[in-house]
């Protein structure tokens, strides 16, 4: 693990060019393996009518078909290796949360595994955690519960102060109690439920204590997290973008905000719909090849979500830079000349008013509900402010209307949707 870290330490150094070297240099092995082991594999080129594939090289690996969720779920089997390298260790178990339709079960080895935590030890040191303090998460899982120690991320390497953890689909209120009485120093969770635990904290006029820095996770957060974390409670936020099936995809700079890919273990490719890279600026695809799991390898796998490609960081890494996370394709918005985009749904306009929840659903090209949780309905006033807010943000005159909900719905585990179109994908 500090072998790793270490390693990490230079490498994040290196030129963007020397990186990518040295990904194809992975890239060769895991291909090599997965079409001689993986069953799934052995015939992806066949189903392509690509039937020559000499060499892995940038040309080439873009022609390498794009591995779907779908063929997640019709084809776990044949997507684990017959045999993998003694040396990766043992098969490590997962499933996905549900959150864009039915879970899916996918593993990785020992190693894969070993490189997810190490990356979740590489966010700790950026942020300069004090491994000593409490350390809270509000995450899967079946009940609430505690630890001596952090877990599997520090466990044989640094000695940890001990961690607590709560359900994701327990009551916020439930929550915010948990959280007063545990005083974590560091809390972790999606970035939808800090949210709303800093709103519901606001409502009941409490404030933890001892609390130092927040840390999001796995989805988009609401734009407006940071500056109600900094208002309300305080403290910052420290933002990563991760999935399940792939561990830490992209975490912030620890100088400057921006989300640096974790290009040491993940070659992330973001792609305009002609399948070549979005350059800086633009949205696209987000396509991930995990380098180090060879027991189900993951290779361009479309993980379903959209991301802005941004321009390197001033910190002077290497690691590819993501300005920000668009979202799913549900997220995206229409105007009127049928334009397709993603909108910013969250702006300022909501610190002052009772808003403590809302959700963007798109009827018509030119009419879009938002629907608030509230102790109270928006007087005019409000209304009219907000209103005038949303059309700088959305860059668009959307007729948008007021609807006060008593909460807003979503599967149980299901990530939550900023915006929803009702408007069938043209
Ligand atoms: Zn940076």
């Amino acid at each position: 693990m500090l072998a790793l870290q270490f390693q990490f330490d230079r490498s994040q150094w290196l030129a963007p060019e020397q990186l990518l070297a040295h990904q194809f240099e992975q890239l060769r092995l895991l291909i090599g393996h997965a079409r001689a082991q993986v069953p799934f594999y052995r015939d992806h080129m066949q189903r392509a009518l690509m039937f020559s594939f000499a060499g892995v090289n940038a040309a080439s690996f873009k022609r390498w078909p794009i591995l779907k969720r779908a063929d997640l779920q019709q084809s776990g089997q044949a997507l684990l290796a017959r045999t993998c390298p003694p040396e990766h260790g043992g098969l490590v178990w997962q499933k996905t949360s549900g959150s864009t339709g039915e879970p899916v079960r996918f593993a990785t080895s020992a190693l894969g595994a070993l490189f997810q935590d190490a990356l979740n030890l590489r966010a700790h040191l950026w942020y300069g955690l004090d491994f000593r303090r409490k350390f809270g998460s509000i995450r899967i899982s079946e009940l609430s519960a505690h630890a001596d120690d952090w877990g599997s991320v520090t466990r044989g390497t640094f000695a940890t102060g001990p961690s607590v953890w709560i359900a994701l689909n327990e009551d916020v209120d439930r929550q915010l109690d948990w959280l007063l009485r545990e005083q974590p120093a560091y809390l972790m969770s999606r970035g939808h439920t800090l949210h709303s635990l800093i709103h519901a904290s606001l409502a009941r006029g409490v404030r933890p204590v001892g609390l130092v820095a927040l840390l999001s996770y796995a989805d988009k957060p609401p734009d407006d997290l940071r500056i109600l974390a900094e208002r309300a409670w305080g403290v910052p936020v420290f933002d990563g973008y991760s999935a399940n099936e792939v561990g830490p995809i992209a975490l912030q700079c620890p100088e400057h905000g921006k989300l640096h890919v974790q290009s040491e273990n993940l070659l992330v490719e973001v792609l305009r719909e002609d399948g070549s890279d979005c350059a800086p600026g633009e949205i696209g695809r987000v396509v991930i090849t995990d380098l180090h799991n060879f027991a189900m390898p993951m290779i361009r796998y479309e993980i379903g979500d959209y991301a802005e490609a941004g321009a390197p960081c001033a910190c002077g890494r290497g690691l590819p830079v993501l300005a920000r996370i668009a979202g799913r394709a549900t997220h995206m918005a229409v105007d009127a000349a049928g334009r397709r985009f993603w909108p910013l749904t969250n702006s300022q306009v909501w610190l002052d008013t009772p808003v403590t929840k809302r959700q963007f659903v798109q009827h018509s090209p030119t009419q879009i509900e938002v629907k608030f949780v509230a102790p109270r309905d928006l007087t005019a006033e409000e209304e009219e402010r907000i209103r005038a807010g949303l059309v700088v943000t959305f860059r668009t005159p959307f007729d948008f209307s007021f609807t006060r909900v008593a909460a807003i719905e979503r599967a149980p585990g299901a990530k939550f949707e900023d915006f929803i179109s009702r408007i069938p994908a043209a």
